[in-house]
């Protein structure tokens, strides 16, 4: 991470404003190096991996140079496909969201022509599109650029590889020559130089680099899952890893404390760590981590700089870091002390590349994570439910509970299964989720090659129930019964009074 802060850039107070909003602590590296650049009116080329935060690299600094009071196109986005237009535009409306007077269109091809129109009479300051359907509207005269200040090529290997180049290479003839020009690319391959050396002469050259750095005692391993399933896929890893403490991190202060109340509504000892917090409240929360009073911590890369807890067996990014560096910093927080670490990544299907680069950068292998399948996942339930309850065989208490339950049993006729039976009812009814009853295929299944259904998602909600057909890879390890002590984390049972407390509810 850079040691600037958005502040420091230079950046429009309305953008500035919005970048605090949407809660962003740092600029990202590439975010730090290219900002000033565009902010000067630079051409730019940036090399960097995907999830490095290029949206905001050229987002933000180009709006802070347009006319928010001019209803033309002001900064053009070229980007490979439908979804990252989208994608774009959406992330425009956010960074301009202190604009009084701001509109961003998408336009793409499959979509109707007539709606693209009508937003483009209306008027936009920024257009973001794919090149075939861009190319139609400037051929149409239905796009105008002669108020055009810049234009960025989003993605720019992929849009070659989808076989945008020519369409590419016509829009940016068709650019005034004054126009700025930025290009991003996760590789350089040659047709892409050759279209930087034509139309970005000059251009100042931003990469962030992969470093290479050994992690040692550390196993590295990558969960491919889409974003909407992330949660749920996180919920699963807590639940089967034998963890002591973890460390999850995420890329806004905001979702560290969204994403702790979530958890801490499954039942796990959880606290956010972020820049909001003073001094003092986060060397209480480090503290809590160390001392056991909490188990997980979720957190920024800011947040948890040099942070020393050495029972943290796991460190969990649930968002991609922002660079091999910030990465090999986040592992770095557990295998402390001589001790072994697990670092588990989520990946979404788009941000799959960042296997190859980290395990590049670490110089060692990342395995591919398996969560285990509703059958196994059943199984494993019933039996910490069963090591649970064993923890209680030896309860000082249980003389006494005995004979009660022998008398009820006996008043009423039952036979004492019957009696533990409803003893157990009561349980799932006063902490839903303590028995193991769940069939298997009442479990999500959290797969990383079929696209959540979205009809049945609640987008950013409690862990919505996906259902699903089972039957996917097998290949979880380990049972409950490595992780010692008759309850899980082999606290001792009972003296919290809660048996089953601390294991996350069924929610996910
Ligand atoms: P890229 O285009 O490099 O793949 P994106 O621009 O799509 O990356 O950004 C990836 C994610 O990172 C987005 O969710 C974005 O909101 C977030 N992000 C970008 N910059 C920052 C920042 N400075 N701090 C926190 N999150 C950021
Ligand atoms: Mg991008």
């Amino acid at each position: 991470m850079s040691e600037l802060s958005f502040a420091e850039l230079g950046l429009d107070p309305a953008v500035l404003e919005a970048v605090a909003a949407v809660g962003y602590e740092k600029p990202s590296p590439i975010q730090a190096q290219t900002i000033p650049a565009l902010l000067a009116g630079k051409h730019l080329l940036g090399v960097a991996q995907t999830g490095t935060g290029k949206t905001a690299a050229f987002a933000l600094p180009l709006l802070s140079r347009i006319d928010a009071s001019l209803m033309e196109p002001q900064i053009l986005v070229l980007a490979p496909t439908r979804e990252l237009a989208i994608q774009v535009a959406e992330a425009f409306t956010t960074y301009a969201s202190k604009f009084r007077n701001f509109h961003v269109l998408p336009i793409y091809g499959g979509q109707d022509f007539f709606p693209q129109i009508k937003g483009l009479r209306r008027g936009a300051q920024v257009i973001v599109g794919t090149p075939g359907r861009m190319l139609d509207h400037l051929r149409k005269g239905t796009l105008k650029l002669d108020s055009l200040k810049a234009l960025v090529l989003d993605e720019a290997d992929e849009m070659l590889r989808m076989g945008f180049i020519d369409d590419v290479e016509a829009i940016l003839a068709k650019t005034p020559d004054n126009c700025q020009r930025a290009l991003f690319s996760a590789t350089m391959p040659p047709q892409i130089k050759k279209v930087a050396q034509t139309y970005l002469r000059d251009a100042t050259e931003v990469k962030i680099e992969s470093e290479t750095r050994t992690v040692e005692r550390i196993s590295q391993f990558v969960l491919p899952v889409y974003a909407e399933r992330k949660l749920d896929a996180l919920t699963r890893i807590l639940e089967v890893e034998p963890l002591d403490a973890a460390i999850v991190f995420v890329r806004t202060k905001a979702e560290t404390t969204l994403l702790a109340e979530k958890l801490s509504a499954r039942g796990h000892a959880v606290a956010p760590l972020n820049g909001d917090l003073n001094q003092r409240q986060r060397e209480q929360t480090v503290d809590d981590l160390r001392r056991g009073k909490k188990d997980i911590i979720v957190a920024t890369d800011v947040a948890a700089r040099g942070l020393d807890v050495p029972r943290i067996t796991h460190v969990i990014n649930y968002d991609v870091p922002y660079d091999t560096e910030a990465y090999i910093h986040r592992v770095g927080r557990t295998g402390r002390a001589g001790r072994e670490g697990k670092a588990i990544l989520l990946v979404t299907p788009r941000e799959r590349s960042w296997l190859r680069t980290l395990e590049r950068a670490t110089n060692s292998p990342m395995e591919s994570y398996q969560l285990p399948s509703p059958v196994e996942l059943k199984k494993m339930r019933e039996e910490q439910f069963e090591t649970q309850l064993l923890g209680f065989a030896e309860d000082g208490k249980l003389a006494k509970a005995m004979a009660l339950l022998d008398e009820i049993a006996e008043r009423n006729e039952m036979d004492t299964a019957m009696v533990a039976g409803a003893l157990a009812c009561w349980l799932e009814a006063s902490q839903p989720g303590s028995l193991p009853l769940d069939q298997p295929e009442a479990l999500p299944e959290i797969s990383a090659t079929a696209p959540p259904r979205r009809d049945r998602d609640r987008k950013g909600g409690g862990g919505g129930r996906p259902g699903g057909k089972p039957g996917y890879k097998p290949g979880f390890k380990k049972g409950p019964k490595g992780r010692g002590g008759p309850a899980p984390k082999g606290k001792p049972p009972g003296k919290g009074g809660k048996p089953a407390g601390k294991r996350p509810s069924r929610q996910d």
